[in-house]
């Protein structure tokens, strides 16, 4: 079964055409009921503004992608070149990041309708993924009846089958402000910082696990000892012993400097995601390789530092691999992806299905 890759090449030209910069998906939610309602699908819209549809109660599968895009994402032209390539004048992203994923979801589900195929299938639009997969998080899941999931949130080929907890620390540092001629009146907190941050190995830590500080403000003039330092980051993992190791050892090294320089420290953290890695032998994992190479594509089996909304889905149970036909450079003015790219990720997607089914 073949998909029809005109008909997908110009659904997903209509869809970057649909503004949905993260928070603002109303419309694309809208169009996209409208469309599964005439494939026969059932839909129910949230109340986080997700769209869950299904054509039947035992899905096969679910497969989900999210419709927001990053900024600047309003007002999108794309262009098509002589040799395939689908991109953007320059002025905006163009959105393959995920409209990709939303145009194959939409091609499978007419490919199988038209070809008489009644497969059971979930499809799952999320919103505001960009923006902390805030849309996921907020998925009604009594609604989703499915055990497992393709997110198609990737390049053709990918088969993403770890992603790492990630958890965001807000860091304050407290001194005590004195004039720069007096400094035995004061104590200076961005000193307790830059100490606190020298005590921790930042960076790649080992293959699972990565911490990073991103963000430092401090400080008020040059001869102020200054009262008070905030800081931003992160301890992701894919290991859930050595995030939490990590991340304990990101709190003690603030909380301890800054007792010793005689500050105080007050940590904010934030969950932003749950860690999963699936066996390669899951049958997903291997229908979806044996896809990849029928269709001439080599399969990349990985684990990646990323979250996606593969993440909350696995967390919640369902057992979900990232894959898909996305382009390159994304969250870039320069992001594109070629007609083959799309065709191709469809196709592998709508066979693995097919075997699925079977
Ligand atoms: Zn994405």
């Amino acid at each position: 079964m073949k998909i029809n890759s005109e008909r997908l090449i110009n659904s997903f030209i209509k869809l970057v055409q649909i503004d949905s910069e993260s928070g603002g998906e109303k419309e694309i939610i809208e169009y996209l009921k409208g469309e599964l309602n005439n494939l026969n699908f059932s839909c129910t819209i949230d109340q986080t503004g997700n769209l869950i549809a299904s054509n039947g109660n035992k899905p096969v599968l679910a497969l989900s992608a999210h419709v927001d895009t990053v900024k600047p994402g309003k007002n999108i032209k794309p262009i098509i070149t002589d040799d395939g390539l689908i991109k953007t004048d320059g002025s905006t992203i163009l959105g393959a990041d995920d409209k990709t994923g939303v145009a194959s979801i939409l091609e499978i589900l007419r490919t199988l309708k038209e070809n008489d195929q009644p497969i059971q299938l979930e499809a799952i639009f999320t919103v505001q993924e960009e923006t902390g997969l805030i849309g996921s998080k907020g998925l009604d899941f009594k609604e989703i009846k499915s055990k497992q999931a393709l997110n198609l949130d990737a390049e053709p080929g990918d088969i993403i089958i770890g992603e790492p907890a990630n958890m965001q620390l807000d860091v304050e540092i407290f001194g005590k402000t004195a004039h720069a001629m007096h400094p035995e009146k004061g104590v200076n907190a961005i000193e307790i910082a830059a100490s606190a941050i020298q005590k921790i190995k930042w960076g790649m830590i080992d293959e699972e696990t990565t911490l990073n500080v991103g963000v430092i403000n401090g400080g008020l003039a040059r001869n102020i000892v200054p009262e008070k330092v905030t800081i931003e980051a992160e301890v992701r993992s894919r290991s859930h012993e050595k995030f939490d190791l990590n991340y304990q050892k990101v709190i003690k090294a603030f909380e301890e400097t800054a007792k010793d320089m005689g500050g105080k420290v007050k940590i904010k953290s934030h969950q932003e995601a749950w860690p999963f890695v699936l066996k390669t032998d899951v049958q997903l994992v291997q229908t979806l390789e044996n896809a990849c190479k029928r269709n001439g594509v080599k399969p990349d089996v990985k684990l990646i530092g990323g979250n996606t909304d593969a993440n909350v889905l696995n967390a919640k149970g369902i057992k979900t691999i990232t894959t898909g036909s996305c382009g390159i450079d994304y969250h870039t003015t320069r992001e594109s992806v070629t007609k083959k790219a799309l065709a191709e990720g469809t196709q592998i997607v709508l066979d693995a299905i097919l075997s699925l089914s079977k």
